[in-house]
């Protein structure tokens, strides 16, 4: 009988080409077949007597053939047309395929079949392209008939095929062991995993359905949980650098700042400072809008650090914005800090362009006391001499693992680095309790002084020619503009499409002789970094993107930030775009064009842009009339690493938590749940490959 680590080449039936094409897929085996379910349902599920057949409707039939042909159509001779008469002991019915000719040598007349599809008036009442199968004996349907799942397909793949491999998978799974404790089973009212793999793949009914995903996303989220939990355990029993306080250069060098930092500020550096100061790895999580002024509170942080020789490394999630780091804290620092640049293209000590041998010098002999990077910075030979502390802009993905794995790079410090996470994203505090439940928090809500507010206006679908127009007299005045696209569809995750749409139609329109240049997910790192730069430097007058923007580049020159299809954007996200503007000393405008006409909801949650500047006022606006699901961008939550579990399922997420942290209490080293333990490790290798 077959296993679940059966590799899919090896069955009957599988040959090179559907293998090749199943790889490209990532399934290699019937336990990833087993694990890959559908991503929608056609439902078939209707069985009706032919004469009950009404045009509109998704159904299934069952009935002898009584003629099939195929010809070319009367109004297109490229269009075959195959016909068929279907008859059950109510009535008959036509069929009709499109390109299909073959299978009149399939559906022979005198066959038993079922067809599922959908009824049509078109051509006088008819199925059209129905999902067909020939019955045996038995009349038993399994492609019809049912709730069908719909798998991911490429090459020669059919969802016949797909359906034909979990069939088999489903047989090898037949005893897929449960390992969640039976307690939380039990209370949780979750079903057994090996039903819930089998219903997610031929559910009887909806309410069937949802159980199964229900149980799925219990796993995740536990596995997630319990990973966390003990990581984190395990960090905290670990040392960390204990840096003194030295309060004298530190109150010095914030009289030396050309402002006055916020209370917000001070406070946040006064917590980071008193983490670090304990022997264990602070893991502190730095909130607070665009503009608020996080960079300063790292800069202060490690220069306190610097004082007693402790080196700092900053990640930043793009080699444009390490390049704006490292510029900004050399402004801040003069020459009190050494700081490095350290990515895949440039390598700089100071204000000095270096080797890449003279860099990792500098970070190995403590010369370089703050490194700003990105992730380059952790990888390969690249070793501190003493590094206390990490400061992470942006990546909700750096995480305790990643520390650990950065002990052999520390040199000789006492223990692991502490770790300072920094975002612009505003978490609802019932959110961020499930999410980041763990970490401790400083929130920077005040602003600093003399920040201009940002004229944000709704635009109506049609409206645009006179934003048009603004944006020709702002670029007069040499100013620059982001135009910022939607994803038109989940299949487009990186959102090329909407971005050339918009950039054909500026460029043959509105704006043909105008400098405009395209971002998306699409191009390679050092493309997208080569666009960015460009902008930045002047070099063109209009950028249109994805959101990749939202991650902050520094424009000052930026006036304008026009958002296509705005009412498809979180609140929260639209706030972190809109900052995108505003950097310089000219007054800024945010315009969100609404590309379907506006629902009394959809315009009341614009016009709270319009009128609120929180991030924080603003993602719970959000959460309360949209629910947890579109507070961030996909990137951002953290949840796209789940196969089901989404932000709806915030609910299911603290229950999991909480259950997390129970069996973690009750057995740290997980010796008494030996299933749990032996999934986690399993998980483990998973996840590992992020
Ligand atoms: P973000 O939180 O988005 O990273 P930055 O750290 O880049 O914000 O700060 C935005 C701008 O505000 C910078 O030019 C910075 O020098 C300035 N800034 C920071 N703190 C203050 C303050 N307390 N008063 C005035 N300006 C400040
Ligand atoms: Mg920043």
């Amino acid at each position: 009988m077959a296993k679940l680590s059966d590799k899919l080449s090896n069955l009957f039936g599988v040959g090179t080409v559907k293998s090749r094409d199943l790889t490209r897929l990532e399934l290699t085996t019937l336990q990833d077949i087993l694990f890959d379910f559908p991503f929608r349902y056609d439902d078939l599920s209707r069985a009706v007597k032919i004469s009950a057949v009404l045009p509109g409707q998704k159904i299934t039939i069952q009935g002898t053939i009584r003629s099939m042909t195929t010809r070319r159509s009367q109004r297109s001779a490229r269009l075959q047309v195959t016909e068929g008469i279907v008859e059950d002991d109510s009535g008959a019915i036509k069929v009709i395929w499109f390109h299909q000719g073959f299978l009149t040598k399939i559906l022979k007349p005198g066959l038993v079949v079922s067809l599922g599809g959908k009824a049509d008036d078109q051509y006088g009442l008819s199925l059209v392209n129905p999902v067909y199968e020939v019955l045996g004996k038995a009349r038993v349907a399994k492609q019809t008939g049912r709730i069908m799942p719909i798998y991911r397909l490429t090459g020669g793949l059919t969802q016949k095929f797909r359906r034909s491999l979990v069939e088999q998978a489903l047989v090898a799974g037949n005893k897929l062991p449960d390992w969640l404790p039976a307690r939380i089973i039990k209370e949780q009212k979750l079903t057994s995993l090996h039903h819930a793999v089998a219903a997610l793949h031929f559910p009887a009914n909806e309410e069937d359905r949802l159980d199964a995903s229900k149980r799925i996303k219990f796993d995740e989220f536990f596995l997630h949980q319990l990973l966390h939990a003990k990581t984190r355990r395990e960090l905290k029993s670990q040392l960390a650098p204990a840096v003194p306080f030295n309060e004298e250069a530190v109150k010095k060098a914030v009289s030396k700042l050309p402002f006055i930092l916020t209370g917000a500020q001070k406070k946040a550096i006064w917590n980071i400072i008193k983490d670090m100061n304990r022997p264990e790895p602070m893991n502190r999580l730095l909130e607070g809008d665009v503009g608020s002024g996080k960079t300063v509170v790292a800069a202060l942080v490690a220069f306190n650090a610097a004082q007693d020789g402790w080196q700092t490394s900053i990640l930043a999630p793009t080699e444009i914005l390490a390049e704006q780091h490292a510029q900004s804290l050399g402004k801040l620092y003069g020459d009190k800090i050494t700081v490095a640049l350290y990515t895949r293209t440039k390598r700089r000590l100071g204000s000095k362009e270096v080797s890449k041998a003279q860099l990792l010098s500098a970070l190995r002999n403590g010369q370089a006391e703050v490194a700003v990077g990105t992730h380059a910075l952790l990888t390969g030979d690249v070793l501190f001499d003493r590094l206390g502390l990490i400061v992470v802009d942006e990546q909700h993905r750096f995480g305790v693992r990643q520390r650990q794995a950065l002990k052999d790079k520390k040199g000789s410090a006492d223990g692991i680095p502490h770790l300072l996470s920094m975002t612009a994203t505003p978490i609802p505090r019932s959110l961020a309790l499930v999410l980041y439940g763990d970490l401790d928090r400083s929130i920077l809500d005040e602003y600093p002084a003399g920040r201009k507010r940002i004229v944000t206006s709704v635009v109506e679908p049609g409206e645009a020619n006179e934003v048009y127009d603004h944006m020709k007299r702002e670029i007069a005045l040499g100013r620059q503009i982001f135009v910022v696209c939607p994803l038109i569809e989940e299949s487009d995750a990186l959102g090329a499409n909407s971005v050339n749409e918009v950039y054909n139609e500026f460029v043959s329109g509105p704006f043909s002789g105008y400098r405009v240049k395209m971002l998306h997910g699409r191009m390679k790192t050092a493309e997208k970094d080569e666009v960015m730069r460009s902008f930045a430097n002047g070099e063109a007058e209009i950028l249109i993107s994805t959101t990749v923007v939202e991650v902050g580049v520094d424009v000052p020159n930026a006036t304008i930030m026009y958002v296509e299809g705005a009412e498809r954007f979180g609140l929260a996200q639209l706030h972190q775009l809109r900052g995108r503007v505003g950097r310089g000393t000219d007054q800024s405008y945010c315009y969100l064009h609404a590309t379907d006409k506006l629902s009394g909801l959809a315009a009341e949650r614009l016009r709270a842009l319009q009128n609120s500047e929180n991030g924080f006022e603003l993602a719970e606006l959000d959460l309360k009339l949209r629910g947890p699901g579109n507070i961030f961008g996909t990137e951002q939550s953290g949840f796209e690493r789940f196969k089901m579990g989404t932000m709806q399922d915030i609910d299911l997420m603290a229950a999991a938590k909480d259950y997390a942290k129970e069996v973690l209490d009750e057995s740290p080293n997980l010796d008494l749940f030996p299933t749990v333990k032996n999934r986690l490790e399993d998980y483990l290798l998973e996840v590992h490959f992020e």
